[in-house]
């Protein structure tokens, strides 16, 4: 059993990043190269938040050639990427998410910002699992969800996830969601 990758030592943490000063300079953002002459030296003359606070800018100055140039910083948006039944894969859309359950809840007494809520959670969740999810997985999640939230959206849903064609289908998943609700003491 070489190998086994339950007896290999764990590999050695990774080497810390250069940490900024902590104190005294900590005003000082590490340089840009300068577009003008490539020096890696420059000093902050401005900072603000920008986008409507999605971003800070910097006006920067080149401490070589004296260029003064603008830097963005942005919240890094990390890819999550859906893969279908058919393999083929695509970002994530929460609007996506929320379109088919607003469909579903159609005149249920349901506000229509709640479905955006809904989604959002669902993403939130579903990134904890990683960078990709099967479309299965969303699904099943968006389920979950409607299962406390409203039986009659979580049938409409179901029909449309599961593919009923017919009526015993919906007989057979509300006998599924009555049981699954039914008091444990009974
Ligand atoms: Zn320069």
């Amino acid at each position: 059993m070489s190998g086994s990758w339950f007896r290999d030592p764990a590999p050695p943490p990774p080497a810390p990043a250069a940490a900024l000063p902590a104190t005294g300079a900590a005003a000082t953002v590490p340089g840009v190269r300068c577009p003008q002459c490539s020096a890696l030296d420059d000093k902050v003359v401005d900072s603000r938040a920008a986008e409507d606070g999605v971003a800070i800018r910097r006006r920067r100055e080149c401490l070589a050639c004296g260029r003064r140039f603008t830097t963005y910083e942005r919240l890094e948006e990390v890819p999550f990427v859906v893969v279908k039944r058919s393999g083929e894969r695509e970002v994530f859309d929460r609007r996506k998410v929320a379109g088919g359950l607003s469909a579903a809840g159609k005149n249920r007494p349901i506000a229509e910002q709640r479905w955006g809520a809904v989604a959002a959670e669902i993403e939130e969740e579903l990134r904890l699992e990683g960078a990709e999810v099967t479309s299965e997985r969303v699904g099943r999640a968006v389920l979950a969800r409607l299962r406390d939230l409203d039986e009659v959206t979580y049938l409409r849903f179901a029909s449309v996830y599961k593919g009923f064609t017919d009526a015993g289908d919906f007989q057979r998943e509300v006998g599924l969601l009555i049981k699954q609700s039914a008091p444990k003491s009974a």
